[in-house]
């Protein structure tokens, strides 16, 4: 059946009333777009845990920085369109920015905490961005489950605090990260880089595997294993660090000297015009 795709916020929020109205259990995908298998895989996530699928397809400006990719994000919403009807998604949800941001609008949010670290401190105010389309968008669809990517870790851990800070009535779900056959994370920005860029892209993951190994093997000290990850990585002449840095599972919270609780690596660097981020639960 074809989907079908909903431009308008008002006429979203009648079909969602509708089926609530009728019993059903709702579940939601936001995303920007360029559908690659990580996403299908958040979509076969939410088609088992809900009797309707609602994905939304919004460039969301508010995330963008002045001189981040907001103008060159790629947008292929025909390709889109199949991927989901094939994927049997009941809605698709493809606002314009001018409907989502009214002359006017004014109200953000935004968390104290968490949205200056890793990827904050290089994109200030990206994460309130986030946070503000994303509270918007579930006011609109007010679904029982809303599906994220592990594969942005710190999006996903913002936006389930979010929820329980703000007692937000839905589930969030992680999910985990879909990975090309050499590791290289799925991800919308990889149709950027070139066939070599491509090649040493898949460094990234081998690098946190090998952390992995290493502390598995009972190496504990954060320094020497954040270290070990940036030293491997710099044997890739194209790479060009943001951070690289090992977390706490869940919260996000720094580590002292010594790993001793599950841990997370996350990493962000551009490879040459194309900006990856990536991380590795271990621990
Ligand atoms: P995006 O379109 O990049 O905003 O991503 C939309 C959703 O898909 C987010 O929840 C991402 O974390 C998730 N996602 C992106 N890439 C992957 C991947 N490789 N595996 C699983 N989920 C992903």
């Amino acid at each position: 059946m074809p989907i079908s795709t909903v431009i308008a916020p008002g006429e979203l929020r009648e079909l969602t009333q509708k089926w609530r109205k009728e019993g059903k259990k709702l579940a939601f995908v936001p995303t920007m777009g360029a559908l690659h298998a990580g996403h299908i895989s958040l979509v076969e996530e939410a088609r088992k845990r809900a009797d309707i699928v609602i994905v939304s397809i919004f460039v969301n400006p508010m995330q963008f920085g002045p001189n981040e990719d907001f103008g060159s994000y790629p947008r292929m919403l025909v390709q889109d369109i199949a991927r989901l009807e094939a994927s049997h998604v009941d809605v698709l949800f493809a606002p314009n920015a001018a409907d989502m941001y009214p002359e006017g609008f004014q109200t953000v949010v935004s968390n104290s905490e968490m949205s200056d670290i890793l990827c904050g401190r290089f994109r200030p105010g990206h994460f309130s961005g986030v946070l503000t389309v994303v509270n918007k968008l579930f006011n609109l669809v007010q679904p029982n489950y809303a599906i994220f990517g592990k594969k942005d870790y710190q999006q996903f851990t913002l936006i389930s605090k979010m929820v329980k800070d703000l007692c937000m009535d839905l589930e969030v779900i992680g999910h985990p990260t879909l990975r090309e056959s050499d590791g290289l994370a799925m991800s919308s920005r990889n149709l950027r880089l070139s066939p070599q860029e491509r090649e040493e892209a898949a460094q990234i993951h081998r690098a946190m595997q090998s952390v992995a190994a290493v502390h598995k093997k009972g190496e504990v000290d954060r320094e020497k294993l954040e270290h070990q990850f940036q030293d491997e990585l710099a044997k890739v002449p194209g790479f060009r660090f943001e951070y690289a840095e090992i977390r706490e599972q869940g919260t996000l919270n720094a580590f002292g000297k010594t790993i001793d609780k599950p841990a997370v690596i996350l990493v962000a660097a551009h490879l040459g015009s194309v900006r990856l981020i990536d991380n590795l639960e271990f621990g």
